[in-house]
Formats: C-alpha cells, sequence, structure tokens
C-alpha cells in the first residue's frame, strides 16, 4: 500500500533512538519492543522525523515517554489477556463479547460510544469522557440503564481485569430493541456495554515519524443537518468507503468535506492545519475531539496561534504542516497529501512540539486518572466460561 515515495521517507528517517541504543529499521526493533525494554530503564522513546541540524531549526523529534512500571500488572484471569468486556450487567473475555442480532444499535447503527485511553496505568480526560458520553445519550434521547458512577467503575474494570497500562477502552449505549412487532422507538429499553483492548493505535510510531499519507475525499460527511456531529456515532459508511477510496489513490487514511467543500475530518480523527503561520481546525460539522480539546489548550499554553474556522482543501494541501488528533495515537503528523509532500515531506515543527507535549503532560500526570488496580470483589458478577 505504501508508495515509493512514501516508503522512502520511511526507511532514510525511520532511525529510533534511545540513550542506550540507536536501532534503525534494517535491525527490525519493533516499538512494543522498545516500550518493553522501558518498562525497566524509564528513558523516553524517540523517533526521529528528521536529522537535526547545526542552524536552529527545531528537532522535528517525535518522543513518547518511557513506561514507568518495574514490572506490568497481571490479568486478573488469564482468560482475559486480550482484553475484557462488559455485556448487559456481566463482564467476559473480550472474544466472547455478544450482541443481540435484535439490537437496534446493530439494525439501525442507533448507537452513541466514547473512546478512552489509559496510558502508563492513568486513564486521560476520563471525567471528560463521561460528560461527553451523557451528552451523547442525551442528545439521542436515551436513558443509561448503568448509573455514572457504575459506568465509571466498569471503565476501571475493564482495565484492571487483563492487567492493561495502556489500554483503548470503549463505552456504548445502544438503542436496545422494543417489543417484537412494535416499531415504537419509546418502547426500547437503551443497553450499555463496553470493551477494552491493548492500545490502539491509528498509526503505529513507525508510520507517525515518517507521517501518515493523507486522501482528500470528495464524499461527504453525513450532514449536521441529518446527524449531530457533537454525538459520537456510528455513521460510518462515508468514512468506510472514504478509506476504500484513499488505499485505492494510494495514501493510508482520508478526510471527508462538508456541503460546501471544506474539509470537516476522518475515521476517529481531527484535522489541524498550518496556514500561513497559524494552525486552522474545522470548526463545524465535526465531533469535539477529546484530543483536539487537547491540543486546542496545549496551542493557548504554548503560544501557538490557532483558530477553528473553514479549512479549503486547496489550503490543506498546500499547508505549511498538518496533522490528526485522536484518543488513538495522540497528535499524528501528515506529510504527505494527494499524493504531493507537505513542505519538505517531514513532520512539521509545530506538530513534533505539539505531539511531545501531548505525551510529556500526560506521563507527567495531566488530566490523567490512575487505574485502580485491583482483584474484582468477590461476588462480583464475571461470567464463566
Ligand atoms: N472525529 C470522529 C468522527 C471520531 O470518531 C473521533 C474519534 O473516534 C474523533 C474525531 C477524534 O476524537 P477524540 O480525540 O476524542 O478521539
Amino acid at each position: 500500500m505504501l508508495q515509493a515515495g512514501f516508503s522512502r521517507a520511511s526507511v532514510c528517517r525511520g532511525r529510533i533512538r534511545s540513550p542506550q541504543c540507536t536501532l534503525t529499521p534494517e535491525n527490525h526493533c519493533t516499538f512494543r519492543q522498545l516500550i518493553l525494554q522501558s518498562f525497566c530503564k524509564k528513558s523516553p522513546i524517540e523517533l526521529k522525523g528528521t536529522e537535526m541540524t547545526k542552524d536552529a531549526q527545531p528537532p522535528r523529534t517525535l518522543v513518547w515517554p518511557a513506561t514507568h512500571a518495574k514490572f506490568p500488572p497481571q490479568p486478573v484471569e488469564q482468560r482475559f489477556t486480550a482484553g475484557a468486556a462488559y455485556v448487559d450487567g456481566e463482564f467476559c473475555p473480550i472474544e466472547e463479547a455478544r450482541i443481540p442480532l435484535l439490537d437496534w444499535g446493530f439494525l439501525r447503527s442507533d448507537a452513541c460510544q466514547e473512546t478512552i485511553s489509559a496510558w502508563d496505568g492513568s486513564f486521560f480526560r476520563l471525567q471528560d469522557h463521561l460528560e461527553r458520553f451523557q451528552r451523547s445519550i442525551g442528545r439521542l434521547r436515551m436513558t443509561s440503564p448503568e448509573s455514572f458512577d457504575r459506568i465509571h467503575s466498569i471503565v476501571h474494570e475493564l482495565v484492571v481485569l487483563p492487567g492493561f497500562r495502556n489500554a483503548y477502552v470503549q463505552i456504548i449505549m445502544t438503542r436496545g430493541r422494543p417489543p417484537i412487532g412494535s416499531r415504537d422507538l419509546r418502547l426500547c429499553k437503551n443497553r450499555f456495554q463496553a470493551f477494552s483492548m491493548p492500545y490502539m493505535w491509528v498509526a503505529p510510531p513507525e508510520v507517525q515519524a515518517r507521517g501518515m499519507s493523507l486522501h482528500i475525499s470528495t464524499r461527504v460527511r453525513v450532514p449536521p443537518q441529518s446527524v449531530d456531529p457533537m454525538v459520537k456515532h456510528y455513521h460510518w459508511l462515508d468514512f468506510q468507503m472514504g478509506l476504500f477510496e484513499a488505499y485505492d489513490a494510494g495514501a493510508e487514511t482520508v478526510v471527508l468535506r462538508d456541503l460546501d467543500g471544506h474539509v470537516t475530518e476522518g475515521p476517529g480523527f481531527n484535522i489541524f492545519a498550518d496556514i500561513e503561520g497559524r494552525l486552522v481546525t474545522p470548526g463545524h460539522g465535526v465531533l469535539d475531539g477529546m484530543t483536539r480539546r487537547t491540543t486546542l489548550e496545549l496551542c493557548r499554553d504554548l503560544g501557538i496561534e490557532v483558530v477553528e474556522g473553514k479549512l479549503a482543501p486547496e489550503q490543506l494541501r498546500s499547508a505549511n504542516e498538518a496533522f490528526l488528533t485522536t484518543t488513538a495515537g495522540g497528535v499524528i503528523p501528515v506529510t504527505l497529501i494527494d499524493n504531493v509532500k507537505i513542505a519538505d515531506g517531514t513532520p512539521g515543527p509545530k506538530t513534533a512540539h505539539l505531539h511531545t507535549e501531548y505525551w510529556k503532560r500526560r506521563a507527567a500526570g495531566w488530566h490523567a486518572e490512575p487505574v485502580v488496580y485491583r482483584q474484582v470483589p468477590e461476588g462480583e458478577k464475571i461470567r464463566t466460561g
């Protein structure tokens, strides 16, 4: 899927360094191996986007913090090793989780969700995620069968059961179903379910280090007049088909447009671009992503000028730099758009700065809530076998 120009960029720039070792793509050390090494060494992991020169250019190095636990926590039971789920009031191993065929969450995509990450044993902005979930539920006129305190503790338990330090957790409300023979939405009993998996990236660190390739689709994102983009929903067929378009065009991901032709967002991320020296991110018709929110806060703190407004495809194509924001990866550089390099084709300085600050601050406990690693209390319902 990688294009010649793209794989060339990854080979010449994909040097992996830590104070203990300098690794190149040729010796096949993976980021996962580096994370494991870092459990004991407490050293940050750096992937260079470009070489540092003597002239004052800021280094374009992407830095991920090392994890600090000497020994990662263990799964409460081996069957939870791959992840855990919570369905209809019971926990089970992720592979065993099922939803009823007649749930309108499945038959009508009538559902909302929230994706939460934990890194190095701490959730990021958990309270904000739970509040956004509550907002989505309200806008969809759903009623949660679980209290919010209970959902909060379920989220913790989903990370405790598999013993993850770095986790991806999704909490989901579905419409449920009305009695058989009825199509009356008001008779549906809404259902809550959730699952955890190891932390998942929109693009793995080694791809982030050289930047992603993006396709700007002519496809229109389901408009806000039809579906509220501030609800984190599963109306994703536009994204899915857009992704196939992107793959056909030799790109790794896609952004869709609005009815006026402006750029909106992509499958699981918001977008920012440096246009004539200031960052622009689409202001309407998009989810107020948690990482987008975080990036806006970072920009304010770091004195980086940013506006929420309109972003035309031509502006994006000729941007000084561009990046995606997502819970599944943080701040992710884009270096190729519609087969044309952004600037010199390496992650831009603002992107690298924001990326590094995002992870540095997370490691320092910013917006963090530590996972309460503990055994599940006796009597807790865990479905067996
Ligand atoms: N936009 C859409 C449509 C999404 O689905 C997501 C995340 O899944 C985002 C943006 C990014 O949001 P966040 O930063 O909260 O992960």
